[in-house]
């Protein structure tokens, strides 16, 4: 038997239950790409103008990564064939791992397969029974899964909420830990790190501060919220970044101290147990830090986009902007049908802009979440604000 909502589930009941999420409009459906990841995508066989990818410098489909993926395969082949910590773990990873150190200016740094894993591992290595979780209640479900397996203890306070943190740090038992999105990934705001940095200090808790949308994309050599912020992590600070959203490949990363990162490697059964991501991946994702690093060109230019978008949507009326500055920038509808409804009118004009709806967001909190890369153009920009012009009215 399994809880689903409020209702619970016995096996034979699967066919009654997918029925049922279907008549709710909840059942969800996979559409085929045919074309790179990019703004302009073919997307069952159609020509579609996307805002709904973490491709935010626009990446994925940049020659030169895919340059130095094939010039990985012919050197080291296509699969990585055991663990890091068997026989997997090739001179690119070691390589990619003393960079991206070097990039945060870190002790240390270690690859995961995906950010899913990493967030895993990290909470699962330095958590326990007996210990307590202190986590931010809009968290990526990654991060909430990752405390459920720990076995610690779970304390959830209100999304950005100093004061209900501090007050849980104070009731919390055993280690302690605060666990927190830098950038949130359906709101697109920030975590306030310089008062939880203080936070982590007074109550000698560790701060794991998750960068899936901050690395590459915030800070001025995209080393994400802490440099953005003016901020130099400490020793009980530990960062996890993902390769597969601004970085354009795939895996990810935590970076850290020395001795949190010896325990990782000791412990993380995310680590342990799985096969290290194929070198050639390593090698694509080099080139990408190197971009990264060295072409703060993309990052002003998406920052122009989102400011342009923003300034254009005040000044339209019937749209509700919310608290963002990153390039995720959702548009508050409220109800979940009226969100629904202008997804598709967009879609009915070619655009892909996803409407998300409880529970991935607080009842009542239905919204339109546009995400901005790179590779979009002003014309790209121009169209999504002709398109949502009519849309409002449409679906008023
Ligand atoms: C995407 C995402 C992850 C998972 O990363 P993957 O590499 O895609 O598994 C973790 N945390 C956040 C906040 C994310 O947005």
């Amino acid at each position: 038997m399994i809880q689903v909502g409020d209702q619970a589930i016995t096996k034979h009941d699967w066919t009654q239950w997918l029925a049922r999420h279907e008549a709710d409009g909840l059942t969800r459906s996979l559409k085929v790409a045919d074309s790179p990841q990019a703004p302009h995508m073919r997307i069952d066989r159609q020509d579609r103008l996307t805002f709904c990818s973490n491709d935010y410098l626009g990446l994925a489909n940049d020659p030169r990564l895919a340059a130095a993926m094939h010039r990985g395969i012919d050197r080291w082949g296509v699969g990585a064939g055991a663990a890091h910590l068997i026989n997997g773990h090739f001179t690119p990873h070691q390589q990619l791992e003393v960079e991206l150190a070097d990039w945060l200016a870190v002790d240390a740094v270690q690859l995961f397969s995906t950010g899913y894993m990493a967030n895993l591992g990290v909470v699962g290595a330095l958590m326990g029974r007996g210990d307590t979780v202190v986590a931010d209640r809009l968290n990526h479900a990654s991060l909430v899964d990752a405390v459920r397996l720990s076995g610690a203890r779970l304390s959830r306070y209100r999304h950005n909420d100093l004061d209900d943190l501090e007050r849980r740090l104070r009731d919390a038992r055993g280690e302690r830990m605060i666990l927190t999105d830098g950038v949130f990934s359906m709101d697109g705001d920030c975590a306030p790190l310089a008062e939880m940095v203080d936070l982590a200090e007074r109550f000698d808790a560790w701060l794991v501060v998750d960068e899936a949308h901050a690395f590459g994309v915030l800070g001025d050599q995209g080393g994400g919220s802490f440099e953005a912020a003016g901020i130099t992590p400490g020793e009980r600070v530990l960062r996890v970044g993902t390769l597969g959203k601004a970085f354009g490949t795939a895996g990810a990363f935590v970076a850290g101290a020395a001795e949190p990162l010896a325990v990782l490697l000791q412990r993380a059964r995310t680590y342990l147990f799985t096969t290290a991501q194929p070198p050639a991946v390593a090698e694509a994702s080099r080139q990408a830090l190197a971009i990264v690093r060295d072409e703060p060109s993309r990052r002003h230019h998406l920052q122009a986009l989102v400011s342009r978008f923003r300034d254009e949507v005040a000044g339209m009326g019937g749209l509700a902007l919310m608290p963002s500055s990153t390039p995720i920038q959702p548009l508050l509808v409220g109800d979940s049908a009226r969100a629904m409804a202008m997804a598709d009118a967009l879609l009915e004009e070619g655009l892909v802009v996803p409407a998300i709806r409880p529970p991935t967001v607080p009842r009542g909190g239905s919204r339109l979440r546009i995400t901005f890369s790179a590779a979009h153009d002003e014309n790209d920009i121009q169209k999504l604000l002709s398109t949502l012009r009519t849309c409002t009215k449409v679906a008023m």
